[in-house]
């Protein structure tokens, strides 16, 4: 399979990915809709920036085509998934919500490196860890 992620969009639904002050930036800067914050960003009940929903999916899906309108500048969340961490075990872990995650990170150095990024990614931008 080409596109990994073709006629899927399952973790684009009910999305409840948490943002970064880099990633609402980048998704204003280069959305052509004049976005404002308060159109794709709320702040949860622990205090985080996370996407908004357009009743059952994620704002930036297309749910016809089940692709992702922001794709190229999509928060670096979505990114990394399926891949996730684990705090309990301080590991990452691939997404029980995914249905293709045997499709990803099939490299045993990629799959080190990025839960590398995922880590300093929680630590460095979301203050978490
Ligand atoms: S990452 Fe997994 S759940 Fe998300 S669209 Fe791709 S295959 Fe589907
Ligand atoms: S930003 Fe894109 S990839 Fe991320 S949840 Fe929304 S539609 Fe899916």
């Amino acid at each position: 399979m080409k596109n990994k992620c073709e006629n899927c969009g399952e973790c684009c639904l009910r999305t409840e990915m948490i943002l970064s002050e880099s990633d609402i930036n980048r998704i204003m800067k280069n959305s052509t809709k004049n976005l404002q914050k308060n159109d794709f960003v709320f702040k949860n009940r622990d205090g985080f920036f996370q996407l908004k929903n357009n009743e059952d999916h994620c704002i930036f899906l297309d749910s016809l085509s089940k692709e992702c309108k922001i794709y190229e500048y999509r928060p670096q969340g979505c990114r990394f998934y399926p891949l996730i961490y684990n705090f309990q075990e301080n590991n990452c872990i691939y997404d029980n919500d995914c249905p293709r995650p045997h499709l990803f990170y099939q490299d045993e150095t990629e799959l080190k490196e990025t839960c590398e990024d995922l880590s300093r990614f929680l630590k460095q931008e979301l203050g978490l860890q």
